[in-house]
C-alpha cells in the first residue's frame, strides 16, 4: 500500500521500512498483542474515515500515517471510507479532493466506501433495535432532550415518550422515513441508562430528520443516522479490526461497543490517539472553512493554509509529511508540536532531493570594472552537494551581475563580513571580487556597486598566494537573467495559539498581517526559465522554493516552503534587541 514499503510482512516478522523509522507506539503493542491472541485470526483491518466536509490537513495526515501504515506494517488492509451521514456541509468537491491527498501521501486503499453506502442496513439494524425494545421515537425538542440529559453531576430524567409500546415506535419510524414529520419534531433513540455516569449513554439519539439531498443518495432519505450510530456499525461491515480515531471520541467507546453489543455484529474495537495540535496553526476544517469563506486567505490551497493542499503547493514533499507523523508517534494525552518540528522534516527532506540554483531576490547591480564587456563564461556549478549523481551544470558569468542588496553594505557594521567598500568576497562559482566604489542617484539611493575581479580565482577559487575571503556570495549574471515572482511566508497567525483571544474576537483577530510578502523583481539564473510547476528547488542561501501554479512561461512565480536557517539574520536581531535593552 505504502510505495515505500512494497513487500508486506509477516505478522511475526514485522520489520521496519529502511527509510522511514517507526518508533514504538502503544496502537502498535495493542495489534501485536492481538496477533499474539489471534483474536482476530491474524487479521489486520483499519480505515481512515474522513467526513467530506472540508479539505484535509496534516493533522489528517498524522490519523492516515497511522491508519494506513499500521495495516501496511503488519500485511493488513485499510479502507477509505466517508463519513458522510451530515448531508447539509458534505459535498463531492471535498470527496475528490480526500481521495487525490491520500494518494498523493503515498497510499492507496483497499476499498472505497461511504457510510451511506449502509443506511439501508442502518435502517434495519434500526427497526431490529426497535423490536428488541432497545430503542424508541422521542418527541421532544432538541432543547428539551438536551435538559432531561441532565448534567455530570446530576442524573437525567426519561423522556415521557420512552415507553412507547414496540407498535407504536415501528409505526412512528417507518413514518418519519417516508417523510411524513418536519425536521427536529421527532428523533429516534436508543433505550440505554438516562442515570449512566457517561453522558453518551444516556438514550443517545440514533437518528435525526433532516429533508435534505444527500451528495450521493438524493433524496432518497429524509432521516440520517448520528455519527455515533454510523460509525461502528459500519466498521464492523467492514469487519475493521482496529478502528483508530481521536481521543474526544473516548467517552463514546461504550455506546460504540453497545451497538456492536445488542446487534451481535462483528466486534470492531475502537483505539483513541491524540490530535495533532501545532504551533501557529489552526486545525480544525469548520476554521479552515471561514478563514477560505472570508477572503483571508486565497482559497484551500493557499500556500500558508494547513491542508494538505495548502502545504503540497507550498513545496512540502509527502515523504516530510510521513517521517514528521512517524516521528512525532501518538499517544494517549493531548499536546502541541512545534510548528519548526514539522519545518526540520521538510529540510531534511528536501535537502536531499532539490537542486540547488542562484536567485536573488532583492537585486543590486554589481560592474565588474576589469572584466571584458562582451565576454560570458560559463562557470561549472555544482547540483545538490548532497546528491553526487545531481550532477553539475553551467552558470553564465559576465560582467554585469546582481547580488543581494543584504549582502552589500556601505558602512559596515562590526561581524559584518559580506561585501562593502575595499573588502573583498567570493562570489559562488565565479570569482573573488573587491569593492572600488558606489554610484547613486539623487535620492542618494545606492543604484550600482562597483568591483573589480581577481582572475587568478575563476571558479571562485582561492589565488595562487593562499589568500582568504569570509564571506562567499550568492549572484546571477544581468543579461541572462529570468525574471521572476518570490511568495515568502511567515505563519498565518501572530500567536502560538491562534485560539487564545480577547473576550468579543474570534481567531481572525490573530491573523498575521505580514504572512506574505510578495516579490516582484527577482532575478533568477537562466536554467530556471521554464521550471515545471511543483518543482521544488532550495535557492542557495535563501531557502528551499517550489513552482506555483501561476507561473506563465518566461515568467515563473515560486513560493518559499521553507527558509533556511539564516545565522546572519539572527546575530543582527539579537544586536538589535541588546540595543534596544540599553535606550
Ligand atoms: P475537523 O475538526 O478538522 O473537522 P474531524 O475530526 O471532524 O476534524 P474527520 O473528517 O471526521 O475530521 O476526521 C477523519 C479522521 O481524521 C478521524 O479519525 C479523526 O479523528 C482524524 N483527525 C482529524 N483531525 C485530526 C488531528 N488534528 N490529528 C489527528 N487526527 C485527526
Ligand atoms: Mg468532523
Amino acid at each position: 500500500m505504502n510505495p515505500s514499503n512494497p513487500q508486506t510482512h509477516a505478522a511475526a516478522s514485522a520489520q521496519a521500512p529502511p527509510t522511514e523509522a517507526r518508533p514504538s507506539n502503544f496502537v502498535r503493542d495493542i495489534i501485536l498483542a492481538d496477533l499474539q491472541t489471534s483474536k482476530y485470526g491474524g487479521r489486520v483491518q483499519t480505515r481512515f474515515p474522513p467526513e467530506p466536509n472540508g479539505y484535509l490537513h496534516i493533522g489528517h495526515a498524522k490519523a492516515i500515517c497511522l491508519d494506513f501504515g499500521l495495516a501496511d506494517e503488519f500485511g493488513g488492509h485499510t479502507n477509505l471510507r466517508f463519513d458522510d451521514t451530515n448531508p447539509q456541509k458534505e459535498e463531492t468537491e471535498y470527496v475528490e479532493s480526500i481521495m487525490q491527498d491520500v494518494k498523493w501521501l503515498g497510499f492507496h486503499w483497499d476499498g472505497l466506501f461511504y457510510a451511506s453506502d449502509y443506511f439501508d442496513q442502518l435502517y434495519e439494524w434500526a427497526v431490529q433495535l426497535i423490536k428488541a425494545g432497545k430503542a424508541y421515537v422521542d418527541d421532544l425538542s432538541a432543547d428539551q432532550i438536551r435538559e432531561y440529559r441532565g448534567t455530570l453531576t446530576q442524573p437525567g430524567k426519561d423522556s415521557p415518550y420512552r415507553n412507547r409500546s414496540i407498535e407504536e415506535n415501528l409505526n412512528l419510524f417507518e413514518r418519519m422515513r417516508a417523510g411524513e414529520f418536519p425536521d427536529g419534531s421527532r428523533v429516534l433513540r436508543a433505550k440505554i441508562d438516562m442515570a449512566s455516569p457517561n453522558l453518551n449513554m444516556r438514550d443517545p439519539v440514533m437518528y435525526r430528520i433532516l429533508h435534505a439531498e444527500h451528495h450521493r443518495t438524493g433524496n432518497k432519505w429524509c432521516i440520517y443516522p448520528m455519527y455515533d450510530y454510523a460509525h461502528g456499525q459500519s466498521d464492523s461491515l467492514e469487519k475493521v479490526t482496529h478502528s483508530m480515531c481521536t481521543l474526544e471520541f473516548e467517552d463514546h467507546r461504550p455506546l460504540y461497543n453497545w451497538f456492536i453489543q445488542q446487534l451481535g455484529i462483528f466486534p470492531s474495537q475502537q483505539i483513541e490517539f491524540d490530535r495533532l495540535n501545532l504551533t501557529y496553526t489552526l486545525l480544525s476544517k469548520r476554521k479552515l472553512l471561514q478563514l477560505v469563506q472570508e477572503g483571508h486567505v486565497s482559497g484551500w490551497d493557499d500556500p500558508r493554509m494547513p491542508t494538505l493542499v495548502g502545504i503540497r503547493r507550498r513545496g512540502y514533499t509527502p515523504e516530510a509529511i510521513r517521517n514528521f507523523c512517524n516521528s512525532i508517534g501518538v499517544s494517549k494525552t493531548n499536546g502541541v508540536i512545534e510548528l519548526a518540528m514539522l519545518e526540520h522534516f521538510v529540510r531534511e527532506d528536501l535537502n536531499k532531493r532539490a537542486p540547488r540554483v542562484m536567485a536573488v531576490l532583492r537585486p543590486l547591480k554589481v560592474v565588474i570594472d576589469n572584466y571584458p564587456e562582451n565576454q560570458v563564461e560559463q562557470m561549472d556549478a555544482v547540483n545538490n552537494p548532497e546528491d553526487p549523481r545531481a550532477g553539475t551544470r553551467k552558470v553564465p558569468f559576465s560582467r554585469v551581475l546582481y547580488i543581494e542588496q543584504d549582502d552589500f553594505r556601505e558602512n559596515p557594521p562590526k561581524q559584518y563580513y559580506r561585501l562593502s567598500p575595499g573588502r573583498e568576497v567570493r562570489l559562488r562559482y565565479g570569482y573573488f571580487i573587491t569593492c572600488a566604489n558606489v554610484v547613486k542617484n539623487d535620492k542618494g539611493e545606492i543604484v550600482e556597486v562597483h568591483c573589480t575581479y581577481d582572475p587568478a580565482t575563476r571558479g571562485g577559487n582561492s589565488p595562487p598566494d593562499g589568500r582568504k575571503v569570509k564571506a562567499t556570495i550568492h549572484w546571477v549574471a544581468a543579461a541572462h537573467a529570468i525574471d521572476a515572482e518570490a511568495r515568502l511566508y511567515e505563519t498565518l497567525f501572530t500567536k502560538e495559539d491562534p485560539n487564545q483571544t480577547e473576550a468579543g474576537q474570534d481567531f481572525t483577530a490573530n491573523l498575521n498581517p505580514r504572512s506574505l510578502e510578495v516579490i516582484h523583481d527577482a532575478r533568477l539564473e537562466p536554467s530556471l526559465a521554464n521550471p515545471a510547476v511543483g518543482e521544488r528547488y532550495q535557492f542557495e542561501r535563501l531557502g528551499y522554493f517550489s513552482v506555483d501554479r501561476d507561473s506563465k512561461p518566461g515568467r515563473p512565480v515560486f513560493n518559499r516552503t521553507v527558509a533556511l536557517k539564516d545565522t546572519w539574520a539572527r546575530i543582527e536581531k539579537g544586536a538589535e534587541r541588546s540595543q534596544r535593552g540599553k535606550g
